[in-house]
C-alpha cells in the first residue's frame, strides 16, 4: 500500500474436506491460526439473508433443513438441485458420461432452472474453482459438491486464517531449518540445467549456480517452462502438456470504512459481481466473540483502531474486471455493498485498493486434467510440484500440499527410503458411505 501498510493479495480460505492442508498446517504450527465456521451466510440483491449449516442428520441429509429454508431459491429450483445432488451422491461422486463435458453442460443435462444455476451452482463453484461454469470440467464441479457438501457432515466448514498470510506461514522456515535445511528468500532461479537426461544444477538470478543430487521444482507452471531447456516441453516431452494449461484471474478489493458496516464474519453475495465479502476486522479479532454458532445479529461489532472496519471482497474468474480501472471497480463494489450492507451508504471510505491477479490459478477447463504432469517426470532426479500438477484437485492450497507430498514421496521412493505423506480424505458417512463403497473405483 502507498502508506506502507501490507495487505494479503486476497483472502484465502480452506474447507473441512482439505485434509492434507490441515496436516500441513499442523506440521508448521499454523493450525491454531485457522478458525472454522459452521454457518455460511448468503445475501441476495435485496440484502435478504439465508444461511447454510449442517443439522445433526446423516449425510447427505445434513444440509437438507437449511437448504429447505434457503430464502433465495424457489421450490422448483430446490427440487431440481436436490435431484442433481442425489445423482452425485448415489453415484458416489461419479455420475456417468461426464468425461470432457463442462459443468454447465452437466447442469443442463440435469434440467436445472436458470435460477438454480445462477443462484446456487454458480455461486459455489465460480469461487471454489476460479472459472465460469461453461469453462469448468464437470468432474471438478461435481467433486466440490461430493467432497465438501455431500459425503461428510464437516467437509463444508469454512476455515479462515486469523492472521495475514505471511504470519500464517512463518512456521515453514523453522520447520525446514529444524530438519537441517536452508531457506533463501528473494533470490529467484533463472535456469535449470539438464544434461544426459538428469538435473545437474540451477542458476540463480545473481548468476551463481547451485548443485544437488535431486531437485523439486515448486514454481508456477508457466515459470517452469521458461526455466527448463526447451527439449523438456517440446512435443512428446514430459512437460509438453503444460503449454495447453490456461489461467484465470481473481480480483481482490480492499475497503477501509470509517465505521462498522458489517456484523457477519463473511458473506456470499447472490446476483452481484462481488462474490464474497470478508469482514477482516472481525476475522482478525483475537477474542472468542466471533466464534460460530452465534447469530449474525448477535455477533459483536468489531472495529479497527479509530472505530473503522476493513472489508475484503473477492471476485473469482474476474475476466470482465481486468480491463476496468481500479476506481471503476471500487465504485462498482461500493454500489453492490449498498444493496447488502446498508450501513455502507452513509459510511466514509477512508482507503481502498484493488489487487488484480491476472494469472491467479490454472483454469479447470474441460479435459485440462490430461495436461497436468505427475510429480515424477521422465528426468530421474527432477520432480515437479505445484497445484497445477496431477493431484485430482483443482488449483487450491489443498492441491498444492498434495502435490508437495506426492513429490516428496516420489523422491524418497526413488532413493530407496519410501514414506507416505498423503493423508486420506474425510471418511464418507451415512448413506454416502454406502454409495461410495458401491461405486468405489468406478469412473465413467
Ligand atoms: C488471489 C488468489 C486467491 C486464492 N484463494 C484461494 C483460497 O481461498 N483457497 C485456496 O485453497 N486456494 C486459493 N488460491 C489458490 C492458491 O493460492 C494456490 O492454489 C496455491 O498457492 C498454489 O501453491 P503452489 O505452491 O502451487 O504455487 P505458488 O503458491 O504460486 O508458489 C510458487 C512459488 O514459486 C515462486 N517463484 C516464482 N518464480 C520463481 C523463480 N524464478 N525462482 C524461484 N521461485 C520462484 C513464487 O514466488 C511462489 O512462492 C488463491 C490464489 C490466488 C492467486
Amino acid at each position: 500500500m502507498p502508506d506502507g501498510s501490507e495487505v494479503d493479495n486476497c483472502q484465502h480460505v480452506t474447507l473441512g474436506c482439505c485434509t492434507n492442508l490441515a496436516d500441513f498446517y499442523s506440521r508448521v504450527g499454523a493450525s491454531a491460526k485457522i478458525r472454522f465456521y459452521d454457518r455460511l451466510y448468503f445475501a441476495d440483491a435485496q440484502g435478504q439473508r439465508s444461511t447454510i449449516e449442517a443439522a445433526p442428520l446423516p449425510p447427505p441429509l445434513h444440509m437438507a433443513p437449511s437448504f429447505l429454508l434457503f430464502r433465495a431459491l424457489k421450490l422448483d429450483d430446490k427440487r431440481c438441485i436436490a435431484n442433481a445432488m442425489l445423482a452425485i451422491a448415489r453415484s458416489g461422486g461419479n455420475p456417468p458420461r461426464i468425461e470432457g463435458i463442462s459443468m454447465l453442460d452437466w447442469l443442463h443435462r440435469m434440467k436445472q432452472t436458470p435460477a438454480a444455476v445462477e443462484r446456487f451452482w454458480r455461486v459455489v463453484l465460480v469461487s471454489a474453482l476460479d472459472e465460469e461454469l461453461a469453462r469448468t470440467d464437470a468432474r471438478y464441479g461435481i467433486e466440490v459438491f461430493w467432497k465438501a457438501f455431500l459425503g461428510n457432515s464437516t467437509g463444508y466448514r469454512v476455515g479462515i486464517p486469523t492472521v495475514p498470510l505471511a504470519d500464517l506461514y512463518e512456521g515453514c522456515r523453522e520447520a525446514i531449518v529444524r530438519q537441517g535445511g536452508d531457506v533463501r528468500l528473494r533470490c529467484g532461479i533463472s535456469k535449470i540445467h539438464v544434461a544426459g537426461n538428469r538435473f545437474t544444477g540451477a542458476v540463480m538470478d545473481d548468476g551463481t549456480e547451485v548443485h544437488a543430487d535431486a531437485c523439486v521444482c515448486a514454481v508456477p507452471h508457466d515459470v517452469l517452462l521458461d526455466m527448463l531447456p526447451p527439449e523438456c516441453s517440446e512435443t512428446n516431452a514430459p512437460l509438453e502438456g503444460l503449454r495447453h494449461l490456461k489461467t484465470s484471474p481473481i480480483t481482490g478489493v480492499h475497503l477501509w470504512y470509517d465505521r462498522p458496516v458489517m456484523t457477519e464474519p463473511f458473506l456470499t453475495l447472490l446476483d452481484h459481481t462481488t462474490q464474497w465479502v470478508f469482514n477482516k476486522t472481525l476475522l482478525y479479532k483475537p477474542d472468542e466473540t466471533n466464534h460460530d454458532g452465534v447469530r449474525p445479529s448477535e455477533v459483536q461489532v468489531a472495529t479497527v483502531e479509530g472505530g473503522g472496519q476493513y472489508l475484503q471482497l473477492v471476485i473469482s474468474a474476474s475476466y470482465d474486471l481486468i480491463p476496468r480501472s481500479r476506481q471503476e471497480i471500487i465504485e462498482m463494489c461500493r454500489r453492490e455493498l449498498a444493496d447488502v450492507l446498508p450501513l455502507t451508504r452513509e459510511a466514509q471510505l477512508r482507503k481502498a485498493t484493488v489487487i488484480k491477479e491476472v494469472n491467479a490459478t490454472f483454469s479447470p477447463e474441460p479435459g485440462s486434467d490430461q495436461w497436468r504432469p505427475s510429480q515424477r517426470i521422465d528426468l530421474p532426479n527432477l520432480y515437479v510440484c505445484g497445484d497445477w500438477t496431477r493431484t485430482g484437485w483443482p488449483a487450491t492450497m489443498e492441491g498444492a500440499v498434495r502435490s508437495g507430498y506426492l513429490a516428496a514421496e516420489a523422491l524418497l521412493a526413488d532413493r530407496g527410503e519410501p514414506r507416505t505423506f498423503l493423508q486420506p480424505d474425510l471418511p464418507f458417512e451415512g448413506l454416502c458411505k454406502f454409495w461410495a463403497g458401491r461405486n468405489n473405483g468406478v469412473r465413467s
